[in-house]
């Protein structure tokens, strides 16, 4: 057993923007990063059609493009890039123990989670279907409500994100329909209050998707149902955004770090630092705010240069290369 454990300086769990970025900077700084990119390569980004909003593209560029632009960087620099999941980690003692696919284990000296968060959708078929087409379902407006300009679009949801979401596509698009299933909002009274005041908001209480839908390609509309009568209505539309809330990647580490009520990492606040001493969190694992690829990079620059710090001040004994023990 022993033999093969692998004993690493920085490792980084996650591939998308803050992971990557992340790496970047450890590798530069001679950390010799490993990174594991878990089960969605590229992650949320490589869902999303066209990236406009990343300063350096002024064409923009697409999700996966970008993520292999991302990946190409930090390969230079000599991060090694492995496939491979992390399914258990123990934070307990001064060596971070993680486990890859529940046999390979590794010992960190520094541990930089960038795992993300996941949107909730609503699980129909023709949702499904949509979104892999890229074909008008998107869970995040900032990302995609451009393409909808001076079209009609759908967005369900009743949370802060949904108002802030049909708030930022009234400014953009014809009309916004809300979706809501109860007959109240769960948002704050100032978020319900602006999507109420906009005239091209329109709110359908107690209502329910019954179906996307499409012309094999792109959605032309949405059926939806009241659930108090029953009653089926389409309405046309050209984009169906989610906004049900977002879910952490973060339950394996949920016995050694402090989490808030939903789930996402707490970072002590100007850091990158968690609870346990050497493991950092960047990205939208510790972000329910912001989490734009923009801001998820920020923070994977800042557990780099965390982890460097901390390993300095420890007057690390590690070896500077992965080696095998
Ligand atoms: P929330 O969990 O707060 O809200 C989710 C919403 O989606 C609820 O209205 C819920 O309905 C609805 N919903 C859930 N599942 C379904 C479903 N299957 N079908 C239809 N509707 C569904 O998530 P948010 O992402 O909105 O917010 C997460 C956190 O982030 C909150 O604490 C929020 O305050 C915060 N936030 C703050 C912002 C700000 O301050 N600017 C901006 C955005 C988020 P129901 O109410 O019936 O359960």
């Amino acid at each position: 057993m022993s033999d093969q454990i692998e004993k690493v300086k920085c490792l980084i769990i996650g591939s998308g923007p803050a992971g990557y970025t992340a790496a970047i900077y450890a590798a530069r700084a001679n950390m010799k990063p490993v990174l594991y990119q878990g089960s969605q390569p590229g992650g949320q980004l490589t869902t999303t059609n066209e990236v406009e909003n990343y300063p350096g593209y002024p064409e923009g560029i697409t999700g996966p493009e970008m993520m292999m632009e991302f990946r190409q960087q930090a390969e230079r620099f000599e991060t090694d890039v492995r496939d491979g999941w992390i399914t258990k980690v123990d934070f307990s003692g001064d060596v971070h123990k993680v486990w890859v696919n529940d046999t390979k284990e590794i010992h960190c000296e520094t541990v930089i989670i960038s795992t993300g968060a996941s949107a909730k959708y609503l699980g129909l078929e023709s949702e499904q279907k949509y979104l892999k087409l890229g074909g008008g379902v998107s869970a995040c407006a900032v990302c995609d409500g451009f393409f909808y300009r001076d079209q009609e679009v759908v967005i369900v949801g009743a949370g802060d994100s949904a108002c802030e979401e049909a708030q930022y596509l009234s400014k953009l698009c014809k009309k916004v329909t809300m979706v809501v299933r109860r007959d109240v909002f769960r948002a704050s009274k100032i978020m319900q209050a602006r999507v109420k005041n906009t005239e091209n908001i329109e709110i359908l209480y107690n209502t329910e998707t019954d179906e996307v839908l499409g012309d094999g390609q792109v959605v032309t509309g949405v059926r939806v149902f009241n659930n108090k009568t029953n009653e089926k209505h389409e309405i046309p539309a050209t984009g169906f955004f989610v906004a049900i809330g977002h879910k952490p990647n973060t339950d394996i580490f949920k016995d050694y770090l402090d989490l808030d009520e939903t789930g996402y990492i707490i970072n002590v606040p100007g850091s990158s630092k968690t609870n346990v001493e050497g493991v950092f969190v960047s990205g939208d694992a510790a972000d329910h705010v912001y989490r734009q690829a923009v801001t998820a990079a920020g923070t994977g620059c800042m557990a780099a240069l965390d982890a460097e710090r901390y390993l300095a001040a420890k007057d690390s004994e590690f070896e500077v290369t992965n080696m095998q023990y």
